[in-house]
């Protein structure tokens, strides 16, 4: 059960592509062939299904999942390549199992729903769909030290901090690619906060890829506002800066991208996005800039601005290059 979520978490090809492999051409069925990263191969014989998540090299004559592949890759046994597998990509079981605490708690505290609904999440599909949940603070150290989690594992992870107390505390909390980000209720407090260590790739990037045409926005209500209203070829680069590993995804294949950032009145969104904008097309991608409403962004557009999806499809249509 959790081997076929890490598999499904997973997807073969971007973790060949991560560790360097280069397809040579695609070849009927979407499957592609490049040069086998297991032996001394001169011409490509490693075939790679992206749909089924599956590798064969015709030179060696192995073959197999994700799994297998790093087995071969790394050569090591298959507990140790499962545990490399966890660590490059997903949430390691300890932020797993955080998350799965601040989601039973999403709807023990009103205060945490309220707050949602005023930012415009209101479907039960959508909660579940970015497994959204809430930080009360003061309690998620005893529920995971119970679990037999050692008091120094959460320090390292920074769910705990170093005096011993929960460091989300009233916090809405998504989950992210090997990371939570708390968004804070409380204005007193900074809003955003990310666990240590990267904040992963761009956001539910594996529902968003098979689209050919990609909206990108900066923040994660952006992102909800947009899914809710029926944009599911919507994805988040959590800030305006997209990191190297966003930036590959972003352009693994010809794509058209909706820069969908903020209408700051200092005009910062409008300038990252235009440096974006530059980088992608010099990628060969299409890039369309949306213009929206001076002062709003997605999320505002639709829940302030009482924008609607047709309107937004209208933005959309109209964005220039
Ligand atoms: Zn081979």
């Amino acid at each position: 059960m959790a081997i076929d979520e890490l598999k499904q978490q997973i997807p073969l090809l971007d973790y060949l592509q991560a560790h360097d492999w280069q397809q040579a051409r695609p070849i009927s069925f979407g499957r592609l062939l490049g040069l086998c990263p297991l032996h001394a191969d001169h011409k490509p014989s490693f075939l790679v299904d992206p749909n089924k998540n599956l590798f064969y090299c015709y030179g060696c004559g192995r073959g197999g999942d994700v799994i297998r592949f790093a087995e071969l890759y790394h050569q090591v046994r298959f507990p140790q390549a499962v545990a490399l597998l966890h660590q490059w990509r997903g949430l390691p079981p300890l932020l797993h199992e955080a998350a799965g605490f601040y989601r039973m708690q999403l709807h023990r505290h009103s205060e945490a729903v309220a707050y949602l609904y005023q930012r415009g999440v209101r479907s039960p599909e959508l909660i579940e769909h970015m497994r959204i949940g809430y930080a009360p603070g003061g309690c998620l150290r005893g529920w995971l030290t119970q679990f037999g989690y050692p008091l120094q594992t959460l320090r390292q992870a920074g769910l705990v901090t170093g005096s011993g107390y929960d460091t989300y505390t009233h916090r809405v909390v998504f989950p992210l690619e090997g990371n939570l980000y708390g968004r804070s209720l409380s204005a007193a407090a900074p809003p955003h906060r990310f666990l240590p260590g990267a904040k992963g790739g761009l956001y539910s990037w594996e529902q968003a890829r098979q689209y050919p045409e990609i909206i990108l926005v900066e923040g994660l209500f952006d992102y909800a506002a947009l899914w809710q209203a029926g944009f599911h070829n919507v994805t988040c680069s959590m800030g305006t800066h997209l990191n190297v590993h966003q930036h590959r995804q972003l352009c693994d294949r010809m794509r058209t991208v909706y820069l969908a950032f903020d209408a700051d009145t200092n005009g910062s969104g409008q300038q990252a996005e235009q440096s974006l904008a530059c980088r992608l097309k010099e990628q060969g991608m299409n890039v369309r800039r949306v213009s929206l409403p001076d002062g709003h962004d997605p999320n505002s557009f639709f829940v302030e601005g009482g924008g609607d999806a047709r309107q937004f499809q209208a933005l959309l249509e109209a964005a220039l290059p």
